[in-house]
């Protein structure tokens, strides 16, 4: 079985409100989303969600799927258990993070870039999520312990 699955509908309507209040500039980019069923630990941190550029040869593989009929710009993966966890608030704060990560060259033939961050989270997002600091840390935690409680019923 793959690790990656469809994401469920509300990935799509959250994604669509994220993207239509804070990321005006997105308008055009063809994201896809999906669902990780395994945890990913980058650094000893598990990672909620990521997102990457597609490259030429995915986007070609894609064409048929997206909606432009070229293929898709970024990938969204999102921990299935870290989204199964996430309060409705925590769901927002999670892709407006990972679309944050977007960087547009609109004046470039290929504009869908990406940039990184050198603190945990970017300024902006610190100041929406000023209320509480701490939920992705509190997510991953949650998420991390049923990560273990599926590997160990596993074998
Ligand atoms: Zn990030």
């Amino acid at each position: 079985m793959n690790r990656y699955e469809p994401v469920t509908d509300d990935v799509l309507t959250v994604l669509k409100a994220v993207r239509e209040d804070h990321f005006p500039d997105l308008q055009g980019a063809e994201f896809l989303c999906v669902f990780d069923t395994k945890k990913k630990v980058t650094k000893g941190k598990l990672e909620l969600a990521s997102i990457s550029a597609v490259d030429e040869m995915k986007k070609f593989l894609t064409m048929d799927d997206a909606m432009n009929g070229e293929g898709y710009d970024y990938i969204v993966r999102i921990d299935k258990l870290a989204w199964h966890y996430a309060t409705g608030e925590n769901k927002v704060r999670l892709l407006r993070h990972e679309l944050r990560h977007t960087r547009v060259e609109s004046e470039n033939l290929k504009p869908w870039k990406l940039r990184g961050h050198t603190i945990e989270d970017f300024q902006s997002e610190i100041r929406l999520n000023a209320d509480n600091v701490q939920w992705a840390m509190d997510l991953a935690t949650v998420t991390l312990a049923a990560h273990e409680q599926n590997e160990g019923s596993d074998s």
